[in-house]
């Protein structure tokens, strides 16, 4: 399975991977979490990057592009992949399209994921997020079994830092503004798959699989 995950901050995004690695033994490209453990170790590219991230701005394309790039080229990769979190822009899908011919690669589908905008304003705040594996938890609607630690791997949840009201917002217009029509750019290529919104994360990964026949 190859495919990209499009869908608003706090869309489902990370929780749909965790389902998809699970059955699929996808590989789960993130370039967020490449962008996060480059700032926990304070490289080059987590310095300038996280200025932008901190006002929920996009990282500009020319330092995100290779990253994706290179994460792709691996060899985990060659059968299935999720691409969460790239492209957000025209520019970077354009690259993409060019990176996936060169390496002899084919999508299965675009998923997009819609979520109305006030669903996701009450799931941002209480989200927390595992920095190892990269799972998802809520504080009440989907609590992890023992309080503040990830169910997946026993790491201490974090709460991200861009995961409050007011960047949250820079967020979504960045979204509306330079991903969303990433929409049409993959409708004209008829590879994309509209989700509607649903309540119950694992009834999304059923309609995910039904609309691309697996
Ligand atoms: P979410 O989907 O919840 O917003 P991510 O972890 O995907 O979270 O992204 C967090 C931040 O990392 C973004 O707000 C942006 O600053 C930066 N980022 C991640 N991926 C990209 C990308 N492909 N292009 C530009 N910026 C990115």
């Amino acid at each position: 399975m190859k495919v990209i995950l499009l869908g608003a901050p706090a869309s489902g995004k990370g929780t749909l991977t965790g389902f998809i690695k699970k059955e699929f033994n996808a590989a789960h490209i993130s370039t967020g979490d490449i962008l996060r453990d480059n700032i926990a170790r304070s490289t080059e590219l987590g310095m300038k990057a996280k200025e932008f991230m901190d006002a929920g701005k996009l990282v500009p394309d020319e330092l995100i592009i290779d990253i994706a790039k290179d994460r792709l080229s691996k060899d985990d990769c060659k059968e299935s992949f999720i691409l969460d979190g790239f492209p957000r822009t025209i520019p970077q899908a354009e690259s993409l399209e060019k990176c996936l011919d060169e390496l002899g690669f084919k999508l299965d589908g675009v998923i997009n994921l819609n979520v109305p905008e006030e669903v996701l304003t009450s799931r941002i705040t209480g989200r927390r997020v595992c920095p190892n594996c990269g799972a998802s938890f809520h504080i009440e609607t989907m609590k992890p079994k023992k309080e503040g630690i990830c169910d997946e791997c026993g790491t201490e949840l974090i709460h991200r830092k861009d995961d409050n009201a007011e960047v949250f917002g820079k967020r979504l217009d960045e979204y509306n503004k330079l991903t969303a029509p990433l929409v049409e750019f993959y409708k004209e290529k008829g590879i994309l798959k509209d989700i509607p919104f649903i309540e119950k994360a694992e009834d999304i990964f059923n309609e995910v699989k039904k609309e691309l026949g697996m």
